[in-house]
């Protein structure tokens, strides 16, 4: 029975992926992402029923549009892939199975759910564009206040220090927002700090940590193949230009979501 409740999991990851794929490329070009109907970028062909099925559209149609056999980058479909498996490796790591599915268990699931999401679309458009959507941590604040509403009402948790991180965003996003009306760009700084008072919230301190020194190791090793690499073609380039185009959000949501599945299975096992 449990495989069947994988299988449906699963799917439900590459559904979410297909979103998430949509969400990263429409909401920096402000289109509407539930009203507007799927189409092709390329020659605006609204996607039939069949084609807008995760994974299986993609290898069906060739990697290619129906209408204007333009190629479909193979982003697509591994974002949809990788979304399924991170879902099943969440659920795995949280013990989810047809005999303990309980109405706590769900809500757990569905908050990670939500959160997973914002990770992703933010990791997604900082890839893309190296900036962080507003729009993003809105609705990540969204969800944040609805789950330390939950751990008070439902959980009875101790929600003090809960309570200090949503000020401390809240704080940030003022902030950012004063600071937007009079420069017309966001701080990517600042962004990158309401993340990771996000992270604090939904996966603990010391996930959090973990993740800061996590991406650190990674940009590091990053830049190091980055200097060699021009050291050999002997070109020279500014720090800064490198600094500058480092994707934190992305890096920081790998990293996130990558130890948060770690510590599950640590802490459930
Ligand atoms: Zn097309």
């Amino acid at each position: 029975m449990n495989i069947f409740l994988y299988i449906i999991i699963f799917i439900m990851g590459t559904v979410f992926g297909s979103f998430y794929t949509l969400a990263v490329y429409r909401i920096p070009k402000k289109i509407d992402i539930t009203h507007t109907h799927s189409f092709c970028p390329n020659c605006n062909h609204k996607l039939g029923f069949w084609e807008l099925i995760p994974v299986w559209s993609y290898i069906f149609l060739g990697g290619k549009c129906k209408n204007c056999g333009k190629k479909i980058r193979p982003r697509y479909l591994i974002i949809e892939v990788m979304s399924g498996f991170t879902f099943v490796l969440f659920a795995l790591a949280t013990k989810v199975s047809v005999e303990t599915l309980e109405p706590s268990l769900l809500i757990g699931f569905l908050f990670m759910v939500l959160y997973i999401t914002a990770i992703f679309i933010i990791a997604g458009i900082d890839l893309e564009r190296r900036e962080i959507e507003k729009s993003v941590l809105y609705y990540a604040l969204g969800i944040l206040v609805l789950y330390i509403i939950y751990l008070c009402i439902v959980d009875k948790t101790n929600i003090c220090r809960y309570v200090m991180y949503l000020a401390i965003t809240l704080i940030l996003l003022i902030i950012d927002t004063i600071r937007l009306k009079k420069t017309a760009k966001s701080c990517y700084l600042m962004s990158l700090l309401i993340l990771l008072m996000f992270m604090a919230v939904f996966t603990g301190e010391i996930v959090t940590y973990l993740t800061i020194i996590m991406t650190l190791l990674i940009i590091a090793f990053y830049v190091l193949a980055k200097k060699i690499k021009q050291s050999r073609n002997k070109v020279k380039r500014d720090d800064k230009e490198i600094a500058s185009n480092l994707n934190f959000g992305f890096y920081l949501g790998v990293s996130n979501i990558i130890i948060t599945i770690f510590a599950l299975f640590i802490a459930n096992y």
